[in-house]
């Protein structure tokens, strides 16, 4: 099997199950963990932020912002298409009590300024208020699109400009960084928290990192507490999420056998393939005649897994346990399945 459902299902390196053995550690809930703490500090680093907390899921370290940002009863700012609203179970009312009021962000994903401006609203006697905007970069469900630098200063800017703080969701803003060549740090400089996954295409077993300011990443802590994910000789965990972070520029490769997967989709029976900016490779299948669902059923017949976005959409993404040749013998196989 060529495994294509997500840059989840990498199986950590010899290196990394190493690093877990040796690590050093301590109890991370008495801030006693030197393996957590060094990850941490180089997370924050690498982001260009102040602080950084170890979570366990991107879902905690999304939810844990929107909590910390907020006041119950106030609304949220999210793409209609994003990952916070539509594959979080609904925690944002549930986590952070707040109502979602959703930016349609076109073909990108990313709201404009003036969405940004005109979907505020001022709390008085009638209206809760605006406490946060949350933007996703690269956005997952638009195909792994890598929204520029610029793109995110504005939509951030105008938030600030209305006195609104701005969430980044950047479960793979590594991937869009290396798709700007820039630094992931050159995303985080107008938000004010920017959360990122070392489980997928990083490669770590488990984690993601939650990063901003000392005194957010503080309160984040207590947050992180109360949602159950203090945990203690979590460095046998971060010892490979210390290694994930050496793995920026190895997503490069991805990026290209997303290119290579889809160039190799392009022509066949019918299939509408977007072009990959990262690692996803996004398929209509509708000229084709078919449902994802039939389609995908077809794929894993013939060794390829991938997984449903839509009726007429399927999602490839590339990843570290994939090779060149894995997506070469890939796009053929799912040639000969249509
Ligand atoms: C994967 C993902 C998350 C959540 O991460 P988990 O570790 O699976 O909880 C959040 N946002 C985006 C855009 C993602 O792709």
């Amino acid at each position: 099997m060529i495994d294509l459902r997500s840059d989840t299902v990498t199986k950590p390196s010899e290196e990394m199950r190493e690093s877990a053995h040796t690590a050093d550690v301590g109890d991370d809930v008495y801030g006693e963990d030197p393996t957590v703490n060094e990850l941490e500090t180089r997370a924050a680093e690498l982001m260009g932020m102040e602080a950084a907390l170890y979570v366990p899921t991107g879902t905690m370290g999304n939810q844990i912002a929107a909590r910390v940002h907020t006041k119950r009863g106030q609304e949220i700012l999210v793409e209609r298409e994003s990952h916070v609203f539509k594959w979080e179970l609904g925690g944002l009312a549930q986590h952070a009590g707040l109502q979602v009021r959703t930016l349609d962000g076109g073909e990108r994903g990313v709201p404009t300024p003036e969405q940004v401006t005109s979907g505020y609203v001022e709390e008085d006697a009638h209206r809760p208020g605006t406490g946060l905007l949350s933007l996703e970069n690269t956005h997952n469900s638009k195909g792994g699109v890598a929204i520029s630098p610029e793109k995110i200063d504005a939509a951030a800017e105008a938030a600030h400009e209305i006195g609104v703080p701005v969430h980044l969701d950047g479960a793979r803003v590594c991937n869009a960084a290396v798709a700007h060549d820039v630094s992931p740090a050159r995303f985080t400089e107008n938000v004010d928290s920017v959360m990122f996954c070392l489980s997928k295409g990083l490669g770590a077993p488990v984690g993601s990192m939650l990063v901003g300011g000392e005194d957010f990443i503080a309160r984040a802590r207590r947050t992180r507490k109360l949602f159950g994910g203090g945990m203690r000789q979590v460095g046998l965990l971060a010892g490979p999420g210390l290694l994930a972070l050496d793995n920026v520029s190895r997503l490069a490769d991805d990026h290209e056998n997303a290119r290579i997967l889809a160039d190799g989709l392009a022509d066949a029976g019918g299939l509408s393939v977007q072009r990959p900016e990262t690692n996803i490779v996004l398929v209509n299948t509708e000229k084709a005649g078919l449902t994802a669902d039939e389609f995908l059923t077809a794929c894993e017949e013939m060794g390829v897994l991938g997984t449903q976005f839509d009726t007429h959409v399927a999602r490839f993404c590339t990843h570290w346990d994939v090779s060149e040749e894995d997506v070469e013998v890939a796009a053929g196989n799912v040639r000969d399945a249509l």
